[in-house]
């Protein structure tokens, strides 16, 4: 394994810090009288706090990845995930970051929230990896993100391009991986045990159907987990979300049996986009979405709306001109889409 000094890359003010520690991690036990954590005693389904850990939901989400339940952390949506690992790594107003362009609008956000420089690097003409480009810019980075299925473009990037930079780049690389179950090649996961820099966030957002409940998962050696351990809310993911995403593990097939359909309807809808005099370029996806091109995406986006069909229209994000992303709905949503695509004459 390619081995880093996880303590060396910690912000120094967390590498100090002794986490809080509430009345749930100091007494574990599921049978007593509980006096300890000054809730409500009058029993409902959510008078009492939530498990901290979120134990059985990481043990059962372990098993369905091929991880140790110590390489988890949970997070409210990956978007806390992603906050965590840069106020654990990143000192404010001094270290800076690496992603690509275009790829998720967080990143920036994120990194302007915690007053830290990004450094976006253009994807090549195929929307994948410059890796000279990405490695001469990541000079003394704390962090590459890389997203991958990539949002906006909505394809893999280049598994071995990802692999030279793990191996080159000293610092974490996090691979966000929110769409990677729609995508027919394996996640970054197989490679956890190769490279110690290696993060990857994956979500209950997008497969999994479950955006409404913020439950996203970051996965790393257990060091880097640790760290982040240290900073993460007590209670940062609530009881009915835990439990929901806990149901919803328990019936994996039904998720698979949706995968499926959405990839199906994938299809049917980049078919009848390549069949559109009006669309000038599909682009290859791996995700739940679709990003193409047309003439003038601000008119079809405006045509779309009027008639109740909203799309998300990119044209302004970086190689993206005129482009329009779309996302896979139901059968009849999607045919809904078709229908009024098909009326739009500009
Ligand atoms: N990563 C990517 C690439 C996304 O597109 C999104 C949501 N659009 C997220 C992360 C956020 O996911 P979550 O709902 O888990 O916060």
């Amino acid at each position: 394994m390619k081995a880093i000094n996880i303590e060396a890359l910690t912000r120094d003010n967390v590498r100090r810090l002794t986490p809080y520690s509430s009345a749930r991690d100091e007494f574990t036990g599921a049978e007593g009288v509980f006096l300890d954590a000054n809730e409500n005693p009058f029993p409902s389904k959510v008078n009492r706090y939530p498990d901290p850990q979120q134990r059985e939901l990481k043990s059962k989400f372990a098993d369905l990845r091929g991880v140790r339940k110590d390489q988890l952390i949970i997070g409210n949506g990956s978007d806390e995930i992603l906050d965590l690992v840069f106020r654990a790594f990143c000192e404010p107003g001094k270290d800076f970051v690496v992603t690509i362009k275009p790829s998720y609008g967080m990143y920036k956000v994120l990194a302007n929230m915690n007053d830290v420089k990004l450094s976006e690097v253009a994807l090549d003409h195929n929307f994948d990896l410059d890796v000279d480009a990405i490695l001469a810019a990541s000079e003394g980075a704390k962090m590459i993100i890389l997203c991958s299925p990539n949002n906006p473009t909505g394809n893999l990037l280049n598994k071995d391009s990802i692999k030279e930079i793990l191996e080159k780049f000293n610092g974490l690389v996090l691979v966000d991986e929110a769409y990677i179950d729609f995508a027919d090649k394996a996640s970054m996961l197989d490679e956890l045990t190769n490279y110690q820099n290696l993060m990857v966030s994956q979500t209950f957002s997008k497969a999994f159907g479950m955006a409404g409940i913020r439950v996203g998962v970051g996965i790393a050696h257990e060091e880097i987990i640790n760290i982040l351990n240290r900073i993460k809310p007590p209670y940062n993911v609530n009881g009915i979300s835990q439990e929901m995403a806990l149901n919803r593990l328990g019936r994996i097939e039904e998720v698979a049996s949706e995968i499926t359909q959405l990839k199906l309807e994938r299809s049917r809808l980049i078919n009848f986009l390549e069949h559109q005099d009006a669309v000038i370029r599909v682009y290859p996806t791996d995700a739940n979405f679709v990003l193409f091109k047309v003439s003038d995406a601000n008119k079809y986006y405006d045509r779309l709306v009027e008639k109740g069909v909203i799309v998300r229209n990119r044209t302004s994000a970086f190689g993206c001109e005129n482009c329009l992303r779309l996302s896979v709905g139901t059968k009849e949503e999607n045919n809904r889409f078709m229908e009024v695509f098909d009326t739009i004459n500009i």
